[in-house]
């Protein structure tokens, strides 16, 4: 049976339109699944009871299967969830001062293969459905009795290569009548497929771009992100200032801190000189550390010094603090150790 977190309003509609309902149904019944919390469309008493009847012949509403909960001391909570086809997928609910933010995992495994990341230790195996992507939110909603304000598309997976499904996720998470999460609080992070990233400027629904940079040369660049080799960073900035002058959406860099790879003083220069001119801010990520690889955090000190170099030069940057590194919520660490016995 078809799950009801895969229908997008303007589906449902249609269907019910077809089938000899009237499409404003379809908004009663978004209203009370994803405002009223109501799973059971017997209770829906303001729908005929026929169709009530039909809707439980058709739809089910089910969230995730929770595998297994992991609470950090930072309040950081990490979902390991199992899908029907016994797939694992990892979701981090995050509680920040200005609302509750959820990172949503695009696909089962990843096929970007950047040297640093922990999601592409088990390769892609397949995209996720739209139902999956929606009920990672209401799954955590559900189980923790809380509202999501925020979302970023940021867990293991690359979003871009699943691009459909995210983007009807996204209709289904924005609506008014639904989830009614805001496109200015809705962020999808790429490694910078850049056919992509024109596409996404021509959405009606004008979310936020987060590139993963993390280097300020392709030298390095290819070294640790291979799409690199395909799209080069100067078509990567290209396609971001296009995104800002489609939107009015200033882009964030996401730049994380390596240890003697990305993170002296002259890196921070080059850096700067890069992005000046774009509208954006930079997000410093201290690295999470992964078992299989060699790469180290950068010490709190000169993380500070790179940081203050950025604005000393001009650039918007932020130093993101830590959150969850006690309970593996780098992507894909959780679900590796699972899958590997760790
Ligand atoms: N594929 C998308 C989204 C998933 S990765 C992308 O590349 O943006 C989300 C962010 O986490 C990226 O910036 C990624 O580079 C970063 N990341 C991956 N592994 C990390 C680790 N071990 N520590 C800190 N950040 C990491």
């Amino acid at each position: 049976m078809r799950n009801f977190y895969d229908l997008t309003i303007t589906e449902l509609q249609d269907h019910l339109v077809q089938k000899g309902y009237k499409a404003y149904n379809a908004d009663q019944i978004y209203k009370w699944v994803y405002e009223q919390k109501v799973f059971d469309f017997e209770q829906m008493s303001n729908i005929s009871k026929n169709l009530r009847m039909d809707l439980s012949h058709w739809f089910q509403i089910k969230d995730l299967e929770i595998d297994s909960v992991q609470e950090s001391s930072d309040g950081t909570v990490k979902y390991l969830f199992k899908l029907e086809d016994g797939s694992l997928i990892e979701t981090v609910l995050m509680t920040n001062d200005y609302g509750m933010s959820v990172c949503v995992t695009s696909q089962v495994g990843c096929n970007m293969g950047c040297s640093f990341c922990a999601s592409g230790l088990i390769k892609k195996a397949r995209d996720l459905e739209i139902f999956e992507l929606v009920s990672q939110i209401t799954s955590v909603e559900n189980h923790k009795n809380i509202r999501i304000t925020h979302v970023v598309v940021m867990g293991t997976g690359e979003p871009f290569d699943n691009y459909d499904n995210v983007m009807e996720f996204i209709r289904v998470i924005n609506y008014k009548n639904g989830l009614q999460i805001g496109s200015r609080h809705i962020t999808v992070s790429t490694c910078g497929i850049v056919p992509k990233i024109y596409q996404y400027a021509k959405e009606t629904i004008k979310t936020n771009l987060a590139i993963s940079l993390h280097a300020a040369n392709n030298e390095l660049r290819n070294q640790l992100m291979p799409i690199n080799k395909a799209y080069p960073i100067e078509e990567v900035l290209k396609a971001c200032n296009h995104y800002f002058d489609m939107t009015g959406r200033r882009i964030t860099f996401e730049y994380i801190l390596l240890q003697g790879v990305n993170d002296s003083k002259e890196q921070a220069d080059e850096l700067s000189d890069l992005l000046r001119g774009i509208n954006c801010y930079v997000n410093l990520i201290p690295y999470n550390p992964v078992l299989e690889f060699k790469y180290k955090k950068t010490d709190q000190n000169r993380a500070n010094e790179f940081h203050a170099q950025l604005l000393r030069r001009g650039i918007n940057a932020i130093l993101r603090r830590e959150q969850g590194s006690d309970i593996d919520a780098a992507c894909g660490q959780l679900r590796y150790k699972k899958e590997n016995a760790i």
